[in-house]
């Protein structure tokens, strides 16, 4: 079937409105209306090409919000009229060892991803949430909590999930000291999420200004990381930090913020690599430096249920579709409150 997208043409042409192609409804899928799509900086990175894996035309898009249309006759989890949500991923080999453990976003064939991914029926490219449906095995659907608003969900199937899943494996509990670095769109569902966990969270920001946000959103402490002064104060402080910057940078003075024993969690992805980080304290302090990638169906629904009963959301700017390219220009200079949310009704096709 042929619906309308937001689509990149190539790596240098503003993202238009242009027609594509779904696959057919098979048995296990759900036809989606997308009422919400989160703006990823992951869509910006791979719109313009930045991880040198897009294939275009590319239709980006994985924090996805919306109404079941339609459901195959194997579906048996969802149906027409509910409000579900798509993340970062639509499908994966669902044999090896991590998705036997439903731990699919580290499935040894790599997970089908929702966008600029191979669909594992059709062989053809996969096309994401800026448009007016996707269709998604029930299997990767979750089903979204009916106490929040629904423009605000949208963001927590990315990066809601992705900053969730590293202070779930690293099993931060109330009373640890979790540093968040960045105060963008993963950055701050990180404050809201480890502050609910009831840790008591230091936001590490380039931005003074975002400082009073920062506290409103559950941060107990701000620390200008441009600030030599306000770094060397905060020296093994934090239990764990969430690194949530989308550019690299020196990791050293997040190393020196860690307790004996911390551990600095990446899960930003720059497009070029930070530098190397000293090694001499991480021996001596025992430090770790982990990667975290998404997170599972299993946690997402988990972490969709956490919000439910705190209620947390997103903090959000709703945008038209056709404004997708000033929204990536403010997202590049850090500024955005907290996450841009394309609105799919108010767009002009
Ligand atoms: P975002 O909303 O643009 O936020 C990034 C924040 O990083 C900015 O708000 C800014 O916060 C800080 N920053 C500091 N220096 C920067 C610089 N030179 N350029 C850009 N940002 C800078 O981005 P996001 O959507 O949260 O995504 C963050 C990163 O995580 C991206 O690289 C994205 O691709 C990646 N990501 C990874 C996963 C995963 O599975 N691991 C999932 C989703 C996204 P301050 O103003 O507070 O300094
Ligand atoms: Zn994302
Ligand atoms: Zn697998």
């Amino acid at each position: 079937m042929k619906i309308n997208a937001l689509v990149a043409h190539d790596a240098n042409a503003p993202l238009a409105s242009a027609p594509i192609t779904l696959r057919s409804v098979q048995h296990q899928d759900v036809k989606i209306e997308v009422l919400y799509c989160g703006v990823c900086h992951s869509d910006l990175h791979m719109a313009r090409n930045e991880w040198a894996v897009s294939r275009y035309p590319l239709v980006p898009g994985h924090e996805i919000v919306g109404k079941v249309v339609e459901v195959g006759a194997g579906v048996t989890r969802f149906s027409t009229g509910q409000i579900v949500g798509v993340g970062v991923m639509v499908d994966s080999c669902r044999e090896c060892n991590f998705c036997q453990a439903q731990e699919e976003q580290y499935c040894e064939q790599g997970f089908t991803a929702t966008y600029n991914g191979i669909d594992r029926y059709t062989g053809q490219s996969t096309w994401g949430g800026y448009a007016q449906n996707v269709i998604v095995d029930q299997d990767f659907v979750v089903s979204v909590p009916d106490n929040l608003p629904l423009a605000g969900v949208a963001p927590l199937l990315c990066a809601g999930v992705t900053v969730w899943s590293p202070l779930r494996h690293f099993t931060v509990k109330a009373g640890d000291r979790v540093g968040v670095v960045g105060l963008g769109g993963l950055g701050h569902m990180a404050v809201k999420l480890a502050s609910a966990m009831g840790a008591e969270v230091t936001l590490f920001t380039t931005s003074p200004q975002k400082g009073t946000d920062a506290y409103r959103l559950g941060a107990k402490q701000v620390v200008v990381s441009t600030d030599s002064e306000q770094m060397a104060a905060c020296h093994a402080s934090q239990d764990i930090i969430i690194d949530c910057v989308a550019a690299a940078h020196d990791l050293d003075p997040y190393l020196a913020a860690l307790k004996t024993n911390g551990r600095l969690v990446l899960v930003g992805i720059p497009d070029t690599s930070h530098p190397s980080p000293q090694i001499t304290p991480m021996v001596f302090r025992r430090l770790s430096i982990s990667g975290s990638s998404i997170g599972s169906i299993k946690e997402t629904q988990e972490m969709l249920d956490f919000c439910g009963q705190h209620s947390i959301t997103s903090d959000i700017e709703l945008l038209q579709g056709e404004e997708i390219e000033n929204a990536f220009q403010r997202m590049l200079k850090g500024d955005v409150k907290y996450r841009f949310v394309i609105d799919m009704h108010a767009t002009h096709w």
